[in-house]
Formats: C-alpha cells, structure tokens, sequence
C-alpha cells in the first residue's frame, strides 16, 4: 500500500479491506476494467460500452463499503473549496441532484411509515420498544 493511500486509509476507516478486496477480484473478462469493447476486432471499428460489466467492472459493493468509497473520493477531491471555480472545473458546473427522502428512508433500511414509538412494557431499558404506523384516526 502506498503512502498515499495509507495515509487515507488512515482517515477512512474500511478503506483498507476494501482495497484489498478489490485488488482480489479479476478484472472483467471482456473489457479488462477499460469499460469499452470494440464490437468488431479491428482498430477502426467503433467502441461500445462493455456488455458484461456495463462499463462498471468493479466489484458489487455493499451499501457500507459504498459509503467507505464516497468518504475516500470526497477526502481525494477535497481541495480548499475555494468557491464555484473549482466545481466547474470538476463536472462543468452540472446541477446537484437532490437527495430524495425516500431514498435515504431506503438506503438506512427505515420505514418512514413507521413514526410512533411503543415502549417496551416490562423492561429496564427506556429505548426499547418499537416503532410502528400510527392508528388510524378513530381507532385509538
Ligand atoms: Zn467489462
């Protein structure tokens, strides 16, 4: 592991296993991690995306190790935030997707539904219970 990357692994807690792991898996075997085939063999015919990988030829990442990677590219690109200059530089100023709260209700594994808590009736513990939909009006 180079300095670099142990210095921000450092800082990323995950990120060396996650590298490690990474550097196990075999690259694609159609594209070879270059995303992009010719769809004929020849050096004039046209590229395409690679139909095994779909032009994402890493490993499946569990949502956790997702969040391991974000933290690492969000450290990496991270200069000085010095104004809008930089994000023009990064991706020509493209809008900022809104997150959805559906979305995160999802990626957190939450049913937004679910916003009454019930206390657990025989225990020491003031946290456990669970959480549940609310009645529907009239039934309480
Ligand atoms: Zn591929």
């Amino acid at each position: 592991m180079s300095a670099a990357l142990g210095g921000l692994a450092h800082r990323v807690p995950g990120l060396a296993p996650l590298v490690a792991r990474m550097g196990e898996v075999a690259p694609c075997p159609s594209c070879r991690g270059r995303l992009l085939v010719r769809e004929k063999p020849g050096l004039n015919e046209p590229l395409t995306l690679c139909p095994i990988c779909g032009g994402n030829p890493g490993p499946a990442l569990s949502p956790e190790e997702l969040l391991v990677t974000l933290r690492a590219e969000d450290l990496l690109l991270s200069p000085p935030h010095e104004g809008w200059a930089s994000q023009v530089l990064l991706d020509a100023g493209a809008p900022v997707p809104e997150g959805q709260a559906m979305d995160f209700a999802r990626h957190f594994r939450v049913d937004p539904t679910k916003v009454r808590f019930v206390p657990a009736a025989d225990a020491d513990d003031p946290l456990a219970g669970e959480w549940t939909r609310p009645p529907e009006p009239g039934a309480e």
